[in-house]
């Protein structure tokens, strides 16, 4: 298949890539957490065409984007404290779980009887969804198991030939998914961490549990309430290995280990000038610029092939740092050596 590329700054590009979706094609567009890849979502043949293209297993939902945070009624039975999560959060990048009406697909839904949605921010996004005016099912856009993508080359990388159209726009705002929660009677969970932090949701909503699976390693046989949490996703080629010690401590250590070109390194930006190596890349200097980079950073390594190893900064687990330090503990398979 041939993959169109348009610049989403056209109004007339927007235009066709809705007209796309609404004819039952898959479309990659930019959003302020990563792209996303997007198709009709009250087609089930549009939900399954992503799937394919992906590699995803269809039994790991997608996300329904929406334009307006009270279309949601359309499609869930709400849950009133949806309202004070929206009148709070949205547009933005939170996801929210509640029960399906019967006109969203089983196979947006893996089959669950709840479903995910969420409206962006992003103008470019924005403009999208008012266009195709249907609510749009989508997955980051990424073949899956590979870290998501933050820039529209890492789409095209991953994509192109496989779907109709790529809207390319600027890097992610944000650069992690989205945080999702699930609403249950008087309950929210807190599913997956992203920008939407925990203290966040708590200065509206009194108690935030925190579903623990998206802290630690997932057992096989375990069912985690968010499916795409028991993949090995956010993974690059080569091994990844946290780091856990004093900050001069993983200075001395990334110094050494970087003297072999077969090392990536992942460092903060202060350690940036004091270590020498072929493969070394910083996240930058504070948890929001480590979660913008971190994607790119982990897929920068994949394109040298001769990366063997990448020891890893550990991230800050306060504020979004729990995200990206939810992240790359997945990307290291929960691998940490501590000094
Ligand atoms: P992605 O946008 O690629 O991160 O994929 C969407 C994420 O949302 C996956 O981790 C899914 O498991 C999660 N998700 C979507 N729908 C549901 C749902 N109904 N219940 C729980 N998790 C969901
Ligand atoms: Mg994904």
């Amino acid at each position: 298949m041939e993959t169109i590329i348009l610049s989403a700054s056209s109004d007339s590009s927007v235009k066709r890539a809705a007209q796309v979706i609404r004819s039952g094609g898959l479309v990659a567009f930019p959003t302020e957490t990563v792209y996303g890849l997007g198709g009709n979502g009250l087609m089930a043949d549009a939900a399954s065409r992503i799937y394919a293209a992906k590699g995803r297993p269809s039994d790991n939902p997608l996300i329904l984007h929406l334009q307006d945070p009270m279309e949601a009624e359309r499609y869930c039975y709400i849950n009133p404290l949806y309202y004070t999560l929206a009148a709070a959060f949205m547009p933005g990048p939170l996801t929210v779980i509640m029960p399906k009406k019967p006109i969203v697909p089983d196979t947006v839904t893996g089959g669950l009887d709840t479903v995910a949605v969420r409206v962006p921010s992003d103008p470019v996004a924005r403009r999208f969804l008012k266009e195709c005016g249907v609510p749009v099912a989508a997955p980051s856009a990424n073949i899956s198991g590979r870290p998501s993508p933050t820039r529209v080359e890492h789409v095209i990388e991953d994509l192109s030939g496989r779907i109709d159209m790529i809207l390319c726009g600027d890097e992610c705002e944000i650069g992690l998914e989205s945080t999702i929660v699930k609403l249950d009677g008087e309950h929210l969970t807190l599913l997956r961490p992203g920008a939407i932090t925990p203290q966040m949701l708590e200065s509206v909503f009194p108690s935030v549990q925190i579903d623990d699976c998206s802290m630690r390693p997932i057992g096989k046989d375990e069912k985690p309430a968010a499916p795409g949490m028991k993949y090995r996703h956010y993974a690059p080629r080569a091994k990844v290995i946290v780091l856990d010690g004093e900050s001069d401590a993983v200075l001395r250590f990334q110094q050494n280990a970087a003297r072999d070109d077969t090392v990536g390194i992942l460092c903060i930006d202060t350690h940036l000038a004091q270590i020498e190596g072929k493969h070394v890349y910083s996240l930058g200097k504070d948890p929001s610029q480590m979660a913008k980079n971190l994607f790119a950073a982990l897929r920068s390594f994949d394109s040298h092939a001769e990366i063997q190893t990448i020891y890893a900064v550990m991230p800050p687990k306060d504020g979004i740092g729990m995200a990206v330090h939810n992240r790359l503990m997945k990307a290291a398979g929960f691998s940490v050596l501590k000094l």
